[in-house]
């Protein structure tokens, strides 16, 4: 089942390449949720949720934001192994999505969407387009809405903080914590980390 949804993940990547996992990792206690801040052509956020055995995923170009004023634009992206939600490092030149990638908030979250009072699956929230997590991050914190803007083949999404005890509209964790919460880095030490060692390999 999950092979299945990872193939067009597969199919962009050359594994001989690139240092991204094929597959593999599961999860421990909880759902998990990682935002990967990732400078490709474009510099954005990846948001991706556990869902059945697979990270849905999301490009929030903007990044998430603790106001709930605030609707960040949410590109959906192909389904990523669980393996990846602790990948950190550099895709190298020429491989789909070129460029350092750090997991800038990781946690675990727990569905919320209700309909007549009972919890919807989040497959099912997922195809309704209209999916409510409460995150448990070490950044990110309380209620968040993603929201379909259009048909299902439209991948267009908003990303939307709910109102509650961990709204804050001054906060700015995007600017105000830019580094890695697994090993501390910004996204330049993570390039330059990567070049030492490549340099290493090749002397
Ligand atoms: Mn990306």
């Amino acid at each position: 089942m999950s092979t299945d949804k990872l193939k067009e993940y597969k199919k962009k990547r050359d594994f001989g390449k690139t240092s991204e996992p094929e597959g593999g990792g599961r999860s421990k206690g909880g759902r998990a949720f990682v935002i990967q801040k990732h400078d490709a052509s474009n510099l954005h956020y990846d948001f991706r949720l556990e869902v059945d055995g697979v990270l849905k995923s999301w490009a929030v170009p903007k990044g998430p934001s603790t106001n709930p004023s605030d609707k960040r634009m949410a590109i959906e992206t192909e389904d990523h192994p669980m393996g990846y939600k602790d990948f950190e490092g550099v895709i190298p030149e020429g491989e789909y999505g070129a460029g350092p990638v750090m997991v800038w908030d990781h946690g675990t979250y727990k569905n919320m969407k209700r309909v007549d009072g009972r919890l919807l699956a989040m497959d099912k929230a997922y195809d309704k387009g209209r999916i409510e997590i409460w995150l448990e991050g070490e950044k990110l914190k309380g209620g968040y809405a993603l929201v379909r803007t259009g048909k299902k083949s439209d991948k267009r999404w908003l990303l939307i903080k709910m109102k509650d005890d961990e709204a804050d509209a001054r906060r700015n964790p995007v600017s105000s914590q830019p580094k890695s919460v697994i090993s501390g880095r910004t996204l330049k030490q993570i390039e330059a980390d990567e070049s030492k060692k490549q340099g290493e390999t090749n002397s």
